[in-house]
């Protein structure tokens, strides 16, 4: 299942598949200028429930921000991860650094953003 998520989202070709991003199912049509993430917000929104929990669980496992110098025990003991999705940290207080712009989910899902444990998700970030 999650390979077919995967090739929907035309993962591993550098962008999304422009086709795939707009089955008959999609509710809206592509907007010109918009970007990888708002094309990768659609698809989600046009997906059965049950991909688009697998690719959000794929995403949260492989977040890196456990191995980042700004997240303590006080995240790993609450599980916290995929701020750029889930917004921001209950426990992170200073962001030492950030690993983000280096994350294959970031780059999967078309962030565009960073520090999202202190600043929000990339929703908020963008003002959305
Ligand atoms: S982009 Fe940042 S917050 Fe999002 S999954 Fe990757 S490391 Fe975690
Ligand atoms: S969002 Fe960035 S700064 Fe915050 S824990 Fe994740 S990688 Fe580190």
């Amino acid at each position: 299942m999650i390979e077919r998520v995967k090739s929907i989202l035309g993962l591993g070709k550098g962008d999304v598949d422009p086709v795939a991003l707009r089955p008959e199912s999609s509710p809206t049509p592509k907007k010109e200028g918009e970007d990888k993430w708002m094309e990768v917000q659609r698809l989600l929104v046009a997906m059965p429930d049950e991909e688009r929990e697998a690719l959000m669980a794929e995403n949260r496992s492989d977040c890196i921000c456990p191995t980042c110098p700004s997240y303590g025990e006080p995240s790993a003991e609450k599980s916290e991860a995929l701020f750029c999705c889930e917004g921001k940290s209950q426990s992170i207080g200073v962001v030492v650094d950030c690993l983000c712009s280096g994350c294959e989910v970031a780059e999967r899902m078309g962030m565009e953003h960073s520090r999202y444990c202190m600043s929000g998700n990339e929703r908020e970030q963008r003002g959305l």
